[in-house]
């Protein structure tokens, strides 16, 4: 995989590492407010999520707060710090969907806002509360940022078996996937419906989430398209192997040892798969319609 050019615009990064404290879990039952926080957030995959993991209460971050970034932007334009820095990775695949996102959005006559990018070690204070690095990459409407662990990467390719750098590029763009849906009010729309018809919680949920998946296909054609990035037929396989790696029906197996469809609420390996692979087929948002029927 390779990017238009070497450098690395860390605006709209925060860089909370080794400041999260630790989480409050076990201290008291999480009523219904974390579990609503719960559902705030989307998350990478895994709908088994114990809601304790993320507790309500926490100051929302502040813009501009938290760990310098400076010394990042400084180590990340250094010769071959892309290949070298996991951080400095995905902070240019955030610049490289930030400007496919910026000029499509301008394409379809609409203003693009870019999403914060927090990175951060164990836990978290979000616009969703307090979050542990345990519920994996996600993204959180009410403040429009993603946040990643970056040790998630290694449990990518080790619990996940999804390898490879442009794995964790579907990652970052699953998650902004997320930021497009807030964008364009189908997260709003998709909660209310959430609250007005509890029966139909998570296969609204599925939608969602196939949705992001298609986001990041198509991101990831335009990308290629426009030569922000250019990836060979094995790195795109990559990515399509870490959609179906986070599949409900492997992680349930993995986890629980049996499968039970009706907790769904990331979509089946297959659909994950095959949602992506769409998105990336038809380079077009219109094509991620997950709702119908
Ligand atoms: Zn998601």
């Amino acid at each position: 995989m390779q990017f238009d050019d070497d450098t690395v615009d860390v605006s709209g990064v925060q860089d909370r590492r080794g400041i999260g404290g630790p989480l409050a879990i076990g201290g008291g039952g999480v009523g219904i407010v974390g579990l609503l926080v719960y559902l705030l957030v989307s998350v990478l995959g895994g709908g088994s999520v114990d809601p304790g993991q993320l507790v309500p209460g926490g100051s929302p971050v502040q813009g501009g707060g938290g760990g310098s970034t400076s010394d990042l932007q400084t180590r990340c334009n250094a010769a071959g710090a892309i290949e070298r820095y996991d951080d400095c990775y995905l902070v240019k695949v955030y610049n490289e969907i930030n400007e496919v996102w910026t000029d499509e959005f301008a394409r379809r006559g609409a203003d693009y806002r870019r999403p914060g990018l927090t990175f951060f070690t164990q836990a978290v204070d979000t616009g969703c509360g307090q979050a542990s690095s345990q519920v994996g990459p996600f993204y959180c409407p009410p403040d429009e940022r993603i946040y990643l662990d970056i040790g998630f990467l290694d449990q990518l390719q080790q619990q996940f078996g999804a390898e490879g750098r442009y794995a964790q590029a579907y990652v970052v763009a699953h998650e902004a996937g997320h930021h497009l849906q807030t964008l364009l009010g189908t997260e709003g729309k998709v909660r209310a419906l959430q609250q007005s018809r509890p029966d139909q919680q998570n296969a609204l949920s599925v939608s969602l989430e196939l949705q992001a998946d298609c986001y990041a296909g198509v991101w990831s054609r335009l990308a290629d398209e426009r030569g922000n990035v250019t990836i060979t037929d094995a790195e795109l396989d990559q990515a399509l192997d870490a959609a179906a790696a986070v599949g409900d029906d492997r992680i349930q197996a993995r986890t629980q040892g049996r499968v039970d469809p009706e907790s769904f609420t990331h979509g089946t390996a297959a659909q994950r798969k095959s949602w992506f692979q769409k998105g990336h087929t038809t380079g077009d948002l219109g094509a991620c319609n997950t709702f119908r029927g």
